[in-house]
């Protein structure tokens, strides 16, 4: 887990993104943004090791059971990431509107390299959703999401 690829995208003397370090931080947080990019999708994101895994996800995640959406993992981002709201100004990465959409923390039940699965307490969702590495359409960074209980 490492921060080099999200540093590498932005420039942050341009973007009000924060720049971020890796921390040991305790608890596990949750939470989603919803972004207003060049194409709206919402962001999920898990602490793991002192960063923010995350996956994009390009339709509102489900309160249902079993009802999936496909979740791209990308970059890791910063802890302090988690709190981020604002619009990242035209030319910049992911330029658009970031709003929190939902935020809580997470328990891990089971992680592997295929399979992750949490209790999610959040506002909006909550409850056991799983995140499978589908390798959708032969892509290994193409995950599903969706309630499990
Ligand atoms: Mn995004």
């Amino acid at each position: 887990m490492t921060l080099e690829e999200y540093k590498k995208k932005r420039n942050f003397e341009k973007t009000n993104e924060p720049g971020g370090k890796k921390k040991n931080s305790e608890g596990k947080i949750y939470c989603i943004q919803k972004h207003n990019a060049s194409h709206l999708h919402y962001d999920l994101r898990l602490e793991f090791e002192g960063v923010l895994k995350s996956w994009a996800i390009p339709k509102m995640p489900s309160k249902q059971k079993g009802t999936k959406r496909l979740a791209i993992e990308t970059e890791d981002h910063p802890i302090e990431y988690a709190n981020f709201e604002g619009v990242i100004s035209e030319g910049n990465y992911g330029a658009g509107k970031v709003e929190i959409w939902d935020k809580g923390t997470y328990d891990l039940i089971e992680k592997d390299d295929k399979k992750i699965v949490v209790h999610i307490k959040g506002k909006k969702l909550t409850g056991e959703y799983v995140l499978l590495n589908s390798k959708l359409n032969g892509k290994k960074e193409n995950w599903l999401f969706f309630r499990t209980k």
